[in-house]
């Protein structure tokens, strides 16, 4: 099972709490400049033990975690 996270980059205000509050931060969240604003994106998601503690910490509720097969 694979997990798929998407960031809404409209939404995204580029504060790091995904990064911040993600037991495994460092190695699944970066960030991107998207027409000069700062953009988390997950980059790694084999990591992500589906805890979901990114998507419901988010303040902009930007994120979205899924499983897929
Ligand atoms: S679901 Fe949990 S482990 Fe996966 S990216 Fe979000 S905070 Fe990190």
């Amino acid at each position: 099972m694979k997990v798929v996270i998407e960031v809404d980059e409209n939404r995204c205000i580029g504060k790091g709490k995904c990064y911040l509050v993600c037991p495994r931060g460092p190695k699944i969240w970066k960030f991107k400049s998207v027409d000069g604003k700062k953009v988390y994106y997950a980059s790694d998601t084999s990591y992500c033990f589906f805890c979901k503690n990114c998507a419901t910490r988010c303040p902009t509720n930007a994120i979205t975690v899924k499983r897929e097969k």
